[in-house]
């Protein structure tokens, strides 16, 4: 479904992304891990072109995104980005969050957007809280209405940066519930996570980042079990 050919990325004489080669299966859910600054946002960013790659090429079912003539705004549809800030708009209701893109974008009608958003609400478990604005949600709450915001504009690809990094402890669990269920349902996921255990249990291939390059891509019992590299034992080591 994605297919990352020798992408690179410079800002000015930085280069954080160093030649970066993989692929992504339909259903695959990745759990990209590595230290503070390895390149892994960077990476994100360059798959819905938040970022424009300095070179090297993406290609995501069987679009070329960086190719110059692509419709960005169209590529992007496809792909879904939720991030530790969850970025909701505070003066709008929690529906209206929701309903927002598909009737912007997609030019869907009322009724159609409000109903569909009321089913995501069921899924993240918020159905209450549809006429709340953000400032009456907590942080576990925020980032689910965020998820499902995104998941109203029917992606078929999810992209999460730290999702759970912005919040208390208590309520990263709930997150990565809803996190965890869109794995099973069989969505197209690469998660930038701390959270090692998530990492274990719901990947089904740990990519492992450090300097701008894919040190490590395996699977995550062979990942934890025995690292390759020297860098991903260290990381491991401070990080377990
Ligand atoms: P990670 O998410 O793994 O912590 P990032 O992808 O955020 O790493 O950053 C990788 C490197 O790129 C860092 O050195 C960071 O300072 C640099 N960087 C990221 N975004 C920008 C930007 N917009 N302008 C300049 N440098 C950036
Ligand atoms: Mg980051």
């Amino acid at each position: 479904m994605i297919n990352v050919t020798d992408l690179t990325k410079t800002f000015g004489k930085n280069q954080v992304l160093k030649g970066i080669t993989t692929t992504v299966e339909r259903g695959e859910v990745v759990a990209l891990i590595g230290p503070s600054g390895s390149g892994k946002s960077t990476f994100l960013r360059c798959l819905n072109l938040l970022e424009t790659p300095t070179s090297g090429s993406i290609v995501i079912d069987g679009t070329v995104i960086t190719d110059k003539g692509t419709d960005i705004t169209k590529a992007r549809q496809h792909i879904g980005m939720v991030f530790q800030h969850f970025h909701l708009f505070p003066h709008m209701t929690v529906i209206d969050n929701i309903t927002f893109a598909p009737r912007k974008v997609k030019r869907m009608p009322m009724e159609e957007a409000r109903s569909k958003a009321k089913e995501l609400l069921e899924r993240v478990g918020l159905a209450d809280k549809a006429d709340s604005y953000p400032s009456r949600l907590s942080g576990g709450q925020k980032q689910r209405v965020a998820i499902a915001r995104s998941l109203a504009m029917e992606p078929d690809i999810m992209l999460f940066d730290e999702p759970t990094s912005a919040l208390d402890p208590e309520m990263v669990k709930e997150v990565l519930a809803v996190i965890r269920g869109l794995a099973d349902s069989g969505m197209t996921m690469l998660i930038v996570t701390h959270e090692m255990r998530f990492a274990r249990d719901a990947a089904s291939t740990v990519y492992f980042l450090d300097g701008g390059r894919l040190v490590e891509r395996s699977e995550p019992a062979s990942f934890f079990a025995k690292p390759q590299s020297e860098r991903a034992i260290k990381f491991l080591e401070q990080v377990l």
